[in-house]
């Protein structure tokens, strides 16, 4: 059986694929866990990349003038927001 490729699923998650190939991948995600497990993946790692993204401006915005905002200081926020909405 051929599998989904990433970039298809990609293009599945931005809504881009051709409709034809859009049923196929949602067929495809029906009977294969393989494929929706890597789907469910890459919808939380995009998730994370949001929530990431948000983090750095609010970070770039309160700390313009001193701006050391080095990763870990990124990462730790970031993981206080994290346990903070959950
Ligand atoms: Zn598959």
């Amino acid at each position: 059986m051929e599998h989904v490729s990433e970039i298809e699923l990609e293009r599945f998650l931005d809504g881009t694929l051709p409709f034809v190939k859009k049923e196929f991948v949602k067929l495809h995600l029906m009977g294969c866990p393989g494929c929706r497990r890597q789907l469910e993946k890459m919808c939380e790692e995009r998730k994370e990349f949001e929530r990431m993204a948000v983090v750095i401006r609010k970070l770039e915005e309160a700390d313009r003038r001193s701006a050391q905002v080095t990763r870990q200081t990124v990462a730790s926020v970031f993981k206080t927001s994290t346990n903070l909405n959950e």
